[in-house]
């Protein structure tokens, strides 16, 4: 029998909104993003590899990298316990 088994990225929109950017300095339109890896088998997501959640700059692309605590306190991301 042959076992497919691969990974595959999921990546969720969890906030967009005007945020003071770290690089430009300005407040511009940001996307708050979680990006989750997952392995498959047979095409068929079965077990989160990686979680990170990415807020990036619409002005300059400038991403930034955010723990779980952090994103959490962005309006309208729900919080996990
Ligand atoms: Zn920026």
């Amino acid at each position: 029998m042959i076992w497919l088994v691969g990974w595959k990225t999921v990546i969720k929109g969890l906030w967009q909104g005007l945020y003071t950017c770290r690089r430009c300095l300005g407040r511009y339109p940001h996307d708050l993003q979680e990006r989750t890896e997952w392995g498959t088998l047979f095409f068929v997501p079965l077990v989160p590899l990686r979680r990170e959640r990415l807020l990036t700059c619409h002005n300059c692309g400038f991403v930034t990298r955010l723990s779980r605590a952090d994103a959490e306190r962005f309006p309208g991301v729900e919080q996990k316990k």
